[in-house]
């Protein structure tokens, strides 16, 4: 197995019950709701939300009330992720797939405000400026111990942290985000409305890769499951097939069909998720 010159920052390793991306995502959040005197976080997610896990987790560290309204409310929204949540105190709330749609709606927000009040409500994912800069976090890191790095590649679900380290970074690397999503073709401009509101144009490179979903969120085809239990058990490293998985995948192909140049000076983010495994019967 050749990946070149590959690293891996290891966020999986940092952040405690929180391992991560997420804890650099909620950050902000968490500070928005301390300077304001607010004790209750609530937010959205399914039966596997790394987000929710993470939530659940802080908040119990922070000794913070957390709630999180789950899709799902006829047995699809139990999982030993939400059992987690629950074990660090969350309030589950399950919602039916019809009601969880409307996660975007301002209607829909307020009332949930008013029904939790006073409470601060975080959007699906931490998909916001807060969670954007939370995630600079990740770039001071970057700059701290891998300053010589290229090209930075990372797994991107709402392109939150793609967004926090564009505008992080030092300003001649190059950002690869790797959709964990099948044709999220509004991804590049989520993250332009991210970086714009920041006032950050294009300080550095980045661009996203549509084609390494392996069949969609959270799917997984053979290729990929070779690919990572090859992978695991040659580096010694856990991944997890929604997000890692499918990076480190797109990293092995693109070098293994000569589009990328194996001298590159490559950084790969592990930004955690190994929680989810569980829901792999494969993997464990
Ligand atoms: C949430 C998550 C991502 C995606 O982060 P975004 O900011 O939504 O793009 C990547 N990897 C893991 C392990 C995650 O849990």
């Amino acid at each position: 197995m050749s990946l070149g010159r590959v690293s891996l920052l290891r966020l999986d390793r940092t952040g405690g019950l929180a391992p991560g991306n997420k804890s650099f995502k909620l950050r902000e959040y968490l500070a928005q709701a301390r300077q304001s005197g607010v004790q209750r976080l609530v937010s959205f997610g399914g039966a596997w939300s790394n987000h929710l896990h993470a939530l659940a987790a802080l908040g119990q560290e922070c000794g913070i009330e957390t709630v999180g309204i789950v899709r799902g409310d006829d047995g699809e929204g139990e999982s030993a992720m939400i059992a987690d949540a629950a074990s660090w105190g969350m309030r589950i709330h399950r919602v039916s797939r019809t009601e969880y749609r409307r996660r975007n709606d301002i209607e829909y927000q307020q009332a949930l405000r008013e029904y939790f009040a006073p409470c601060l409500l975080i959007p699906e994912g931490g998909a916001s400026i807060a969670g954007a800069q939370g995630c600079a976090g990740i770039g001071e890191i970057i700059r701290r111990v891998a300053p010589q790095a290229e090209r930075i590649v990372l797994p991107v679900g709402t392109g939150t942290t793609l967004a926090g380290l564009a505008s992080s970074v030092a300003a001649d690397t190059d950002i690869v985000g790797i959709s964990a999503l099948k044709g999220a073709v509004d991804l590049e401009q989520r993250v332009e409305r991210l970086l714009a509101a920041q006032g950050l144009g294009s300080r550095v490179r980045w661009s996203i890769r549509h084609d390494f979903h392996c069949g969609g969120f959270a799917r997984v085809n053979a290729a990929l499951r070779e690919f990572m239990l090859e992978f695991e058990a040659v580096q010694g490293v856990q991944l997890e097939p929604v997000y890692t998985g499918k990076m480190l995948f797109a990293i092995h192909q693109l070098i293994k069909t000569g589009q990328w140049n194996a001298a590159t000076g490559l950084l790969a983010i592990h930004t955690g998720g190994l929680q989810g495994r569980r829901g792999y019967p494969w993997m464990n």
